[in-house]
């Protein structure tokens, strides 16, 4: 490993600053009432509806939603799930109210804790900080303005907006050329081992720094992060034995 410090440290969004998963489950759980007092349906069948939605979030091909906003998109899910569930629904817009009050709820959710602001703003005192998040530009960018994430760091980049995403390495060069600096001085942390931390190992970062995930530690061990932290705020320590 080469003797020179660390000059930028390259963060995942979602899971790794905010948690956007638990954000998830409140804002299903918001959506389930809905569900209940509109339909008046059982927990089990507003249960189904919900996974129905997950399942198509999770399956969810934007680019070839060709003529669709993300918004459009994502209320025919909630559309569909119900449908599905309890056939043709009476009220029309609870889809659309049901996709309203998921995305806000989530949106108010998503933002960093003030410990994780504090270890960013003392971070960026000796380090360049770069946020990289894949995933579609609205909601990757809605996300960013909601958590206030602009102002921790000198560069944002949304996979969505480029030709390709993490783990490519031309995202991480992209990153790279924003910041001045090479790949050896900078570090990848994220909770994703398919994506940041195989995209930082691609792309021949000093070191990879892996937010545990608990879903993915069984099945991936093929990829190896070069430092496994419980949670980001460990990330001083990272710094202190690298440098
Ligand atoms: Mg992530």
């Amino acid at each position: 490993m080469e003797k020179s410090g660390v000059k930028a440290i390259i963060f995942d969004l979602d899971n790794t600053l905010i948690d956007t998963s638990g954000a998830g489950v409140t804002a299903l759980q918001k959506v389930s009432e809905l569900l209940k007092s509109s339909l008046n349906v059982d927990d089990p069948a507003t249960k189904t509806i919900c996974n129905r939605f997950k399942q198509k979030l999770y399956k969810e091909d934007f680019k070839a939603a060709v003529g669709k906003t993300i918004d459009e998109t994502r209320t025919s899910h909630w559309d569909a799930s119900i449908q599905e569930t309890v056939g043709n629904c009476p009220l029309e817009s609870l889809g659309s109210d049901c996709y309203k009050l998921w995305k806000s709820s989530r949106l108010q959710l998503l933002t960093m804790s003030p410990e994780v602001q504090n270890l960013l703003k003392d971070l960026r005192k000796s380090y360049k900080l770069l946020l990289l998040t894949n995933g579609e530009t609205q909601t990757q960018r809605e996300k960013v303005e909601a958590a206030n994430c602009e102002e921790f760091f000198d560069a944002v980049v949304v996979g969505g907006e480029q030709e390709e995403q993490k783990p490519s390495p031309s995202i991480f060069r992209l990153c790279f050329e924003m910041l001045g600096v090479e790949n050896r001085d900078c570090i990848m942390v994220g909770d994703s081992l398919d994506t940041d931390i195989q995209g930082g190992l691609k792309a021949q970062v000093r070191a990879t720094v892996w937010v545990k995930n608990d879903n993915e530690w069984a099945s991936k061990t093929q990829i190896k992060p070069h430092y496994t932290v419980a949670d980001v705020l460990e990330l001083p320590r990272v710094l202190a034995e690298l440098n």
